[in-house]
């Protein structure tokens, strides 16, 4: 089935009561019992299980081609229950570019409670090798990589770690299942935030874990789920179905626009330099296209020439792309990534990042030129 038959097909929800087409919203929390003790459904208790919070993982599972899907409250408590399935004393790998808050996570939150955290450039295999330690039991992977658009090669990572008894963990929020299938490559686990393309509307705040195979790791997760609570609530679980329903149209339209947009940028002498793997000056593009055949992702980043000032000011001239964190909405966004990182972080001074929404090409490459014209 295509995976945008299977989108709908598996976010349907049968109802008995009164034949709704979408699914009803759950607000309970709690779920009645017969006299004789046994509950009336399949759910007890919403912090364990909840009808919406079902259809959601249910369907994020067979998008992606996994065993187990678990929903959370958002990107950053999918990672955690992950980073708690480890001991004290574990390392972690994770690429040097990637998701700012995600690094900062391991390292402070994590660190404190004995994990070990270290980076490698993950485009690089050999470096990966040699940065894997006897006690490495996560390799974390975000490809392509926010901001800088790295891709590393999954199937080679997943290889490297499984050779070294580690998990291989994919976050998968830039590309989303429509590009890119990490669990078909050989990761072990790929991460959302579904906030970004799968809610797609900058409305709900999400995150999500796919677990390739229904074993002890998914066992384990299960249980770090239910009993840290790190839930959805029911209304956000209905909003991510709702979005994944339009998930395939949305990204391959946004994902075409972004190429045209890294093309056209790619053009003008005030851009230093596109970051996009999408095109073909870009140096994984060989390995982006068989590993993303269907697109290369509506995210882009670019660095303006001038430094930081010059990023700043094309970013305060653009009209039609809000300036506002996130990304993966219908709505273009951008953002100078410096300033709301850190020092430490590795992304340049003047980099803008861009995510592509809907708006009709013509306009949002007409705001860019007249942004970078000054
Ligand atoms: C936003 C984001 C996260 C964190 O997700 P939240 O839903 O904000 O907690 C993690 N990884 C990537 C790539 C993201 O863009």
């Amino acid at each position: 089935m295509h995976p945008d038959t299977l989108a709908i097909q598996a976010t349907r929800f049968p109802d008995a009561n009164a034949g709704a087409v979408i699914a009803p919203l759950y607000l309970s929390t709690t779920f009645e019992r017969h006299p004789d003790g046994n509950l009336m459904g399949e759910y007890g208790y919403t912090r364990a299980d909840n009808p919406n919070r079902r259809v959601l993982e249910t369907a994020l599972a067979a998008l992606e081609g996994g065993a187990v899907g678990l929903a959370f409250a958002s990107g950053q408590a999918a990672t955690t229950a992950l980073l708690q399935t480890l001991r004290p004393g574990d390392h972690v790998l994770a690429g040097v570019d990637g998701y700012w808050a995600t690094l900062v996570l391991m390292r402070e939150v994590f660190g404190a409670w004995g994990i070990e955290l270290s980076t490698a450039d993950l485009t690089d295999p050999e470096a990966v090798q040699a940065a894997i330690r006897p006690n490495t039991r996560l390799l974390w992977v975000e490809t392509p990589s926010n901001p800088q658009l790295h891709v590393a090669d999954v199937a080679a990572l997943a290889r490297i770690a499984h050779e070294a008894g580690a998990v291989c963990a994919v976050d998968n929020t830039a590309a989303t299942p429509v590009l890119q299938q990490p669990l078909a490559l050989g990761a072990d686990v790929v991460m959302h935030s579904t906030t970004k393309f799968i809610g797609g509307h900058s409305d709900l705040l999400g995150g999500a874990l796919v677990l390739r195979e229904n074993g002890d790791l998914a066992q384990r997760l299960r249980q770090i789920q239910s009993l840290t609570g790190g839930v959805p609530s029911p209304f956000d679980c209905w909003l991510a179905a709702r979005g994944l329903r339009t998930l395939g149209l949305r990204v391959r339209a946004q994902s075409a626009a972004a190429l045209e947009l890294a093309r056209f940028l790619e053009s003008q002498s005030n851009v230093e330099e596109v970051f996009y793997p999408g095109l073909e000056s870009n140096a994984r593009h060989e390995l982006a296209r068989r590993q993303m055949p269907e697109g290369f992702g509506a995210l882009l980043s670019f660095t303006v020439r001038g430094g930081f000032d010059a990023a700043r000011a094309v970013a305060g001239r653009l009209k039609l792309f809000t300036r506002a964190t996130s990304l993966g909405g219908v709505e273009s966004l951008v953002e100078h990534r410096k300033p709301v990182e850190s020092p430490e972080s590795p992304t340049p001074d003047h980099l803008l990042r861009v995510s592509v929404g809907l708006e009709r090409l013509e306009d949002l490459r007409e705001d860019l030129a007249q942004a970078l014209a000054g």
